[in-house]
């Protein structure tokens, strides 16, 4: 192809790069704003303009950006060894401590940990390791897989399969459908007509024994569940929903799994959100994300014993799965500084304290024309529009409010990001009270102007 000559990483970026999750026509039309640099919560563009990131990077950048002895440990470690693998019988310092680190942080008893390249692999690798187990449990039928419409587990075939938020699904992308069933979304600002939140959540219940009895108890191996649904629109499942779930899992040998690839490392105030917020104990926890607070991609998958004592049973049995970059030197080397660097600073702390005042502040902008709902907990906050308040209907370009609320907001030098007809946000957890005054009158201002 042609050589660059001077070429701007717009022009460059526009002509050769196909983005992540990315609408064709209005990228062709604008391109993509060029990023520069990052310091604790904020980012500057190419131009020299500076945003306040409400988003986190993508539910990740926890530790803010721009750390020095982030990039000092990512350094050194790549001097000393930047990669050996971890196949079979072979490790590295890093990688043995992280995984006993981790064990450490994880509830009951998740002490084994195969690590990943991110979340998506982590949820798929979690729904082979449900076969896997059920089968070393002699119940190789057990290999049916429940998750929840609206939730997003990741962009692998499998993990994507397991997750359905609307509009994700489209006709060009085949799915695996056999073998695996969704469940309603337990969203109780649209739960159906007169329902409370207690009914509500009866009903969810009631749903998945109906699904077992039908399916048979002896075909569903594992249930995926974010704790908090994130992009699906940060939907706070009813008042113990969660533990009465995992109830139902306990009963009918189902493993529960956790996709805690945004609700871990301190999003939601703990290293874990299932037992700390939600009384849960998983057998498997997902996770990536604030592990390394995005300086690295990074993902684990964390185990109970008890999965382990079932696969291990059978010394001669293979696992057959893992990632060339699992326990990646580099990578883990940078997880361990950045959970070292969250307890430093008691970064959980902060986001205890500092999520409160959010969950407050943005609540208020209930108050506002155009605002249905503002739902979430601590550091994760989504913001619905709505055509009106009392019935919930949807707005007519509800595809594009979103975005036209983010751009208002962009205008500012705040980012929050659109999806649909909502307005998520994740911010570092080094955010303070002055930055929640100012995400709070930004976003004010600009929902004033849409609406
Ligand atoms: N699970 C959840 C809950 C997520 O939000 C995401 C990404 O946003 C994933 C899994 C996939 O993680 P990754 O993009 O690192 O593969």
């Amino acid at each position: 192809m042609t050589a660059p000559t001077n070429r701007s990483a717009w022009e460059m970026d526009r002509s050769h790069a196909l983005h992540p999750w990315t609408n064709f026509g209005p990228f062709e039309d604008q391109g993509a704003l060029v990023i520069t640099r990052g310091e604790g919560c904020h980012l500057w563009d190419d131009r020299g303009n500076r945003y306040f990131d409400a988003v986190g990077g993508l539910w990740c950048t926890n530790i803010g950006l721009g750390r020095a002895e982030m990039a000092e440990a990512i350094a050194d470690q790549a001097r000393r060894l930047a990669f050996s693998n971890t196949f079979v019988d072979m490790t590295n310092d890093p990688s043995a401590r992280l995984a006993a680190k981790l064990a450490d942080l994880a509830p009951g008893d998740l002490n084994r940990v195969h690590f990943t390249t991110g979340g998506s692999t982590a949820v798929d690798t979690a729904a082979r390791m449900v076969q896997y187990y059920q089968s070393c449990m002699g119940r190789p039928e057990k290999g049916h897989l429940v998750a929840r419409d609206h939730s997003y587990h990741g962009s692998t075939y499998l993990s994507q399969s397991i997750g359905k938020r609307p509009g994700d699904r489209v006709e060009q992308f085949r799915y695996k459908e056999d073998g695996i069933h969704h469940l309603s979304v337990p969203n109780p600002y649209r739960a159906p007509d007169g329902m409370d939140e207690a009914a509500f959540c009866d009903h969810l219940v009631a749903e998945f024994e109906a699904l077992i009895a039908h399916v048979g108890a002896d075909r569903i191996g594992g249930f995926f569940a974010e704790p908090i649904q994130a992009s699906g629109g940060v939907i706070v499942p009813p008042q113990g929903y969660l533990r009465r779930m995992w109830e139902v899992c306990q009963r009918h040998d189902i493993l529960f799994v956790a996709d805690e690839v945004v609700t871990a490392f301190g999003r939601l105030g703990h290293w874990f959100a299932s037992w700390d917020e939600f009384g849960v104990q998983p057998d498997i926890i997902c996770t990536a994300k604030g592990l390394t607070s995005g300086y690295i991609p990074m993902g684990a998958m964390i185990f109970s014993d008890r999965i382990w004592q079932a696969m291990a049973a059978d010394g001669a049995r293979w696992f057959t799965s893992g990632f060339t970059y699992a326990g990646h030197p580099v990578a883990c080397a940078a997880a361990l500084k950045n959970i070292e660097i969250m307890e430093r600073e008691d970064l959980l702390g902060n986001a205890t304290r500092v999520g409160a005042l959010f969950e407050t502040r943005m609540k208020a902008l209930e108050a506002l024309p155009l605002i249905g709902q503002v739902r979430g907990k601590k550091l994760m906050v989504c913001v619905e529009s709505v055509a009106d308040k009392a019935t919930r209907a949807l707005l007519q370009d509800e595809a594009d409010v979103g975005k036209r609320i983010s751009d208002a907001c962009e205008a500012m030098g705040l980012m929050v990001r659109p999806i649909g007809h909502l307005n998520v946000m994740s911010p570092p957890l080094v955010i303070t009270a002055d930055d929640v005054d100012f995400i709070g009158d930004t976003l004010e201002t600009a929902i004033r102007r849409v609406a």
